[in-house]
């Protein structure tokens, strides 16, 4: 029996749409990206509800005439390449002409455009497909572009749709994406009415960025560029300093002949360049543009056209990831020039040694997630030990001599580790401590909803601020574990673990972000040296921890030294064999 049956045209049309249009920003992309090649020096996006109810991008491009505006809704139709070969030169966004096909499958759209060269313009409606009216307007010179009734022909997309907060936060990333590889384009992003931005032309893109971002980020960021003509490739861009850190890696933008792509590849070569600047879980803010001849590139393996394949893939990563230490090299030895020698470290004495007991016990299973295991410690959880300690090694661990070895306490994960568990068991009473002058911070509107919708929590963290602005929010009251910490720093990473963890529904899990960060912040660090009294706190505090093998993010607080392991390096083990008299 015949099974195959050929599907009808408005199907294909929904099929295809799938792979173009995945949600909103998929349709705000391809119509700024429309605008762009079409030579706009101005555009206005609108969107209402996330995208989901209205976008409407508005451009002083060059238009389209009526036949053309026609033309442009049926598949595989452009004005930019004749055939594949044309890839190899090609300057710009569009090529496939699928978008406005796409589009108009799965909205309703009312396209209205006009030639500067004609004095009056057309409009057209399109509804699934189909041109419902084709009518001649007047206008002004450029193209106007409305899809509403998004998805509605494809309820199973629709349902795959977040809240308007994350579908709008994508939104906002694209467009500052744009603004910042088309300086001189004047761009305003509207939503709900609301101008969230107005960017107008800049000669630079230090300015460019200071429209988007706020002041404490742009000054910490630094240019680069470099030419390497072996491989036909140029870098350049700003990136962020070896004193700035964010906390996940939202903030990092690349872009191959101003067409903002995605790499995971070149974003680890980028935060490659950090290795011994940044601790793990840091990650830098980078805006990298690379020039290349476009035969050198494949922009036709994604859907989206997301992704670009470089023909000398492992050159750029090599490449990107010596000018970032490069960059960062003589960054930092400007700043020693200008700073004079810190006095020498102070030293443990032997005599500032004394007695303390500590106990260890396996790993317990927990919720929290385990990155790293311990393998050496077979000690059992009844097993108690009498250790002392005898010193810090570099500044970072402690060290207790016991009967069977040595015990290595990683000073800043165990005190994590006590933190994080008196965060939990003080929850809701958490010391805080209001702060004379409110301490102001610039945020994103996605930031302001972040904190609004956990508010409460961070407040039960001893966390208190109150959003004064469209995009400022006003600390006024932290945890006395946060006193001697960079308030503003420490509520700009909880923000971004919380973006990160956006869309958790297990509030435990929240809780463990906003416990684990701070924890992070509060705790003594690396390098720090501990007085014998700090010390003797940590181990005994560490004692009474639960999961006190591991800090909150899942790294060994404690690592035994076993003595027979030292015996056997030392041979020792071979002299109590067959030469037990020495
Ligand atoms: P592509 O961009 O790949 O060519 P699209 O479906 O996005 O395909 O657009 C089809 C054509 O419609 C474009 O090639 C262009 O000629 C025309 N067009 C679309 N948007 C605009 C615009 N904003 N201004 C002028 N022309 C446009
Ligand atoms: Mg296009």
């Amino acid at each position: 029996m015949e099974k195959i049956r050929l599907l009808s045209q408005n199907e294909v049309a929904k099929i295809a749409a799938g792979q173009v249009v995945e949600r909103p920003v998929s349709i705000v992309k391809e119509l700024i990206e429309n605008s762009i090649d079409a030579g706009a020096t101005r555009i206005d996006i609108y969107v209402e509800h996330g995208g989901k109810d209205l976008i409407r991008v508005v451009d002083n491009g060059c238009g389209m005439c009526p036949q053309d505006a026609q033309l442009a809704f049926a598949q595989h139709t452009t004005s930019k390449i004749s055939i594949l070969d044309d890839l190899n030169s090609l300057t710009s966004y569009g090529f496939r002409g699928e978008a406005l096909a796409s589009i108009a499958a799965v909205s309703h759209m009312q396209l209205i455009t006009k030639e500067s060269t004609v004095q009056t313009g057309t409009r057209i409606i399109v509804e699934r497909s189909q041109l419902m009216n084709s009518e001649t307007v007047a206008c002004p010179d450029g193209t106007e572009i409305e899809i509403s009734k998004l998805f509605d022909a494809v309820p199973a997309r629709k349902k795959f749709l977040k809240t308007v907060e994350t579908e709008f936060n994508q939104i906002q990333n694209l467009v500052h994406a744009y603004v910042l590889a088309h300086e001189q384009v004047h761009m305003r992003l509207f939503h709900d009415g609301k101008l969230i931005h107005n960017c107008p032309p800049v000669n630079t893109l230090e300015a460019r960025l200071a429209q988007l971002w706020d002041i404490y980020s742009v000054q910490h960021m630094c240019m680069v560029q470099k030419d390497f003509a072996s491989i036909g490739i140029g870098l350049n861009g700003l990136i962020s300093d070896h004193a700035y850190g964010r906390y996940n890696s939202a903030h990092i933008y690349l872009f191959v002949n101003k067409r903002w792509i995605k790499n995971t590849a070149l974003v680890r070569a980028l935060i490659k360049g950090y290795a011994n600047i940044h601790q793990p879980g840091k990650f830098p803010a980078a805006l990298i543009f690379i020039t290349t001849d476009p035969s050198l590139i494949d922009v036709n393996i994604h859907p989206r056209k997301e992704e670009v394949q470089f023909v000398h893939a492992c050159a750029l990563e090599k490449s990107l990831q010596a000018l970032v230490q490069e960059q960062l090299e003589e960054r930092v030895r400007t700043q020693l020039r200008e700073f004079s020698p810190a006095s020498g470290p102070f030293v443990c004495k032997q005599e500032d040694l004394y007695a303390c007991t500590v106990k260890t016990d396996n790993l317990a299973p927990e919720q929290e997630p385990v990155f790293f295991t311990q393998k050496n410690i077979a000690l059992s959880s009844e097993q108690s030990i009498n250790a002392r300690i005898i010193g810090q090694y570099h500044n970072t661990y402690i060290m207790l001599e016991q009967e069977d070895g040595i015990i290595f306490i990683d000073q800043h994960a165990a005190h994590e580790r006590i933190i994080y568990q008196e965060l939990a068991n003080q929850f809701e009473h958490v010391p805080t401590m209001p702060l004379l002058f409110a301490q102001m911070m610039s945020i994103t509107e996605y930031d302001i909803y972040l904190f609004r919708q956990h508010q409460t929590i961070l407040a039960c963290h001893g966390v208190i601020a109150d959003i004064i602005g469209p995009d400022r929010l006003a600390i006024t009251a932290i945890s006395l574990y946060l006193k001697n910490t960079a308030i503003t720093e420490v509520v700009r990473a909880l923000l971004d673990d919380l973006h990160t963890s956006n869309g958790e529904q297990d509030v435990a899990c929240v809780h463990h972000a906003i416990r684990a960060r701070m924890a992070c912040a509060a705790a003594v660090k690396a390098g720090d040296v501990l007085l014998p009294e700090k010390m003797r706190e940590i181990v005994q505090q560490l004692e009474r921890c639960q999961n006190k093998l591991t800090c909150p993010h899942g790294r060994p607080t404690t690592w035994l030294l076993q003595r027979t392991e030292l015996e056997k390096k030392f041979k020792r083990d071979y002299i109590q064999k067959h030469e037990s008299r020495l």
